[in-house]
């Protein structure tokens, strides 16, 4: 059982190879009803060139002879086909068929005087050297074809297929939603061979690990069917097939890791090597080779990160968040540093259109200029605790801005700032708040302070103790995202806010599903009891407007009346609103 095992491993690579880039095959029920033809025919031809009855057709006497070269034809036609369709089986077949043919045909010119046969012999030797051409040329183009082919899909350094080729697998068995493993390996500390020893040292090293992992591949040694691909460099690529489980999976690639693992001795230098292991399966970790190769990416990197002796990472969607965390903070980090945060002015609006204020919201981009946007760095930010700094920059960027504008223009427009619960609750925050205000000249009226709902169940007496203060200030207190939390009637009663701002995700379902809408003209509702105005989010459509229009609310802010925006395009906005009052 073993032995056939390993007999079907042996030639994995190349029968893989071969199954993705050889011709196409035509079926064997097509190469024997060619032969049953060409028989047919040749019967026939023999019966009708011996025959002297006649056909009646239309009252006319058709002697039998006459079609005895239709029959030929047709033999011969069969014949050629064998040859094209299928190559040396072909040719070998017609070839016995024609030879096979002369002597009966001599033999009836002979004895039976049967001189229809000299156009036979004629015709059939005519075949011959047509099909022996056709053999000949075909077999030329086709080397010549394999070649080319093998060229394009084989790295020429390591004689292993190259990338093209083991993309062109994984697309295959990604049509046939087969399941598979890829499993990337990079070579450690691979770059000191090519530093001590020279290039042709290295590449002697990436031969002879190419050489290890195809028989590791070929020899059944892993009981898996397994595919291995060079990607350039020190970089080799897995697909494994056939496997049962994660465990026979782990075999397989610690199987790899031990074939690289073994001395290496390069121009009198004995080398160690280990590889950089990283895995991840489709469909199981992502549906589409693009993400799965970004799986794989991230699991090797896991591998160089983690400094604990495992070669070997199978991906995982925690490995996956750490890496992104890691990434992220890194952007943030730089932005932080190279002072390159900035911010994006949402406008807001009464129900009568008339411009009342906008929403501050911080603005990443990373070192390409690519934006990263607030929900995935303000999280993470808030996780390291950076977030208090971004809440503190644009806060003072903004309120500098904004100051300045209503110096210029006496808008009567309120400029909004996130604060995180975190920023909030540290012991600085009202000196800042005093600072900024003090040095951008922005009227404390003219500034406020959005917190989230979750705010009030965090840390109640100290949260609202510091609302109050702000309060105190002057400043507005606005709830943002409201209805996402858990706030109680009787918290609310107490909270001194002055707006509430209705969760985009209930103005998202309000004119779909009836228990939203009616969600959120109670949270108008009960705005409006507490003294409370209301603004509703990520307003996107006139049927949206019409309803919250309907339902009583305050204010709107969202894409159908503004997007967030840059600082000169807020000023044009501020402008053209005062110039149309
Ligand atoms: P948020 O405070 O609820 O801000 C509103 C978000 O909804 C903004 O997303 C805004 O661009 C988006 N939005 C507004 N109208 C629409 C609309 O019609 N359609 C859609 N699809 N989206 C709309 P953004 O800028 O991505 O900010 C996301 C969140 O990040 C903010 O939600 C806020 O919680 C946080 N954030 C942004 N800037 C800061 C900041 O400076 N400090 C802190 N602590 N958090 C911030
Ligand atoms: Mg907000
Ligand atoms: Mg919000």
């Amino acid at each position: 059982m073993k032995t056939k095992k390993s007999d079907r491993s042996r030639a994995t690579t190349e029968k893989t190879l071969h199954d993705l880039f050889g011709n196409v095959r035509f079926s064997m029920f097509g190469f024997f009803a060619l032969i049953i033809l060409y028989v047919g025919s040749y019967a026939l031809v023999v019966i009708t060139s011996h025959s002297d009855g006649a056909l009646m057709l239309g009252g006319q006497p058709f002697p039998l002879r006459s079609i005895t070269g239709v029959f030929s034809a047709i033999g011969n036609l069969c014949l050629v086909l064998l040859v094209v369709l299928y190559k040396k089986p072909g040719f070998i077949v017609s070839m016995i068929f024609l030879l096979f043919s002369f002597p009966s045909a001599i033999t009836g010119i002979i004895l039976n005087k049967n001189y229809i046969s000299i156009a036979g012999i004629f015709t059939n030797a005519l075949t011959l050297l047509a099909i022996y051409t056709i053999y000949s040329t075909n077999a030329a183009a086709e080397k010549a074809q394999a070649r080319l082919r093998d060229q394009a899909v084989t790295d020429t350094l390591t004689g292993l297929p190259n990338r093209f080729a083991s993309a062109e697998l994984m697309d295959k068995l990604c049509e046939k939603g087969e399941k598979f493993a890829v499993a990337v390996l990079n070579l450690k500390n691979f770059k000191g061979v090519n530093n001590t020893l020279g290039h042709n040292a290295g590449n002697a090293v990436l031969r002879e690990m190419a050489s290890r992992l195809k028989k590791a591949a070929d020899s059944g040694l892993t009981h898996t069917r397994d595919f291995v691909a060079s990607q350039g460099g020190d970089e080799f690529l897995l697909i494994i097939r056939d496997f049962h489980d994660e465990a026979e999976l782990n075999d397989t690639l610690k199987q790899y890791e031990r074939a690289i693992e073994d001395r290496i001795t390069v121009e009198g230098c004995d080398f160690f090597f280990t590889g950089s292991i990283g895995c991840a399966v489709y469909p199981t970790d992502a549906d589409n080779i693009d993400a799965l190769l970004a799986c794989v990416g991230t699991a090797v990197a896991e591998v160089r990160r983690s400094d604990n002796g495992d070669h070997i990472c199978r991906f995982t969607p925690a490995i996956a968040n750490a890496e992104h965390a890691l990434e992220v903070e890194r952007k943030i980090r730089a932005a932080l540093e190279n002072d390159t945060l900035t911010f994006a002015l949402q406008p807001q609006f009464d129900m009568a259109h008339r411009l009342s204020g906008f929403e501050a919201l911080a603005r990443m981009k990373d070192a390409d200029g690519k934006n990263i946007e607030p929900g995935v760095f303000i999280p993470v930010a808030e996780e390291l605790g950076l977030i208090d700094k971004i809440d503190y920059i644009v806060f003072k960027k903004a309120a500098t801005f904004f100051g300045a504008l209503i110096r210029e223009t006496h808008t009567k427009a309120v400029l909004s700032v996130n604060v995180s619960v975190r920023h909030l609750m540290r012991n600085g925050f009202l000196d800042e708040l005093r600072e900024v205000l003090a040095a951008s000249s922005l009227p404390p009226e003219q500034l406020e302070v959005e917190i989230t709902e979750s705010i009030m169940i965090d840390s109640v007496d100290k949260a609202l103790e510091c609302i109050r203060e702000i309060k105190r200030m002057g400043v507005k207190i606005a709830i943002d995202d409201f209805g996402t939390g858990y706030s109680s009637l009787s918290y609310l009663n107490s909270f001194p806010a002055d707006m509430l701002k209705v969760d985009k995700s209930f103005i998202d379902k309000m004119n779909t599903n009836d228990s939203s809408k009616q969600y959120v003209a109670a949270i108008i509702s009960i705005g409006h009891v507490m003294n409370f105005a209301v603004i509703s989010e990520g307003v996107e459509q006139p049927e949206q407007l019409e309803t919250l229009r309907t339902i009583g609310c305050d204010y709107i802010q969202g894409f159908l009346w503004g997007r967030p925006m840059g600082p000169d395009a807020a000023k044009k906005l501020v402008v053209d609103d005062l110039r149309s009052a």
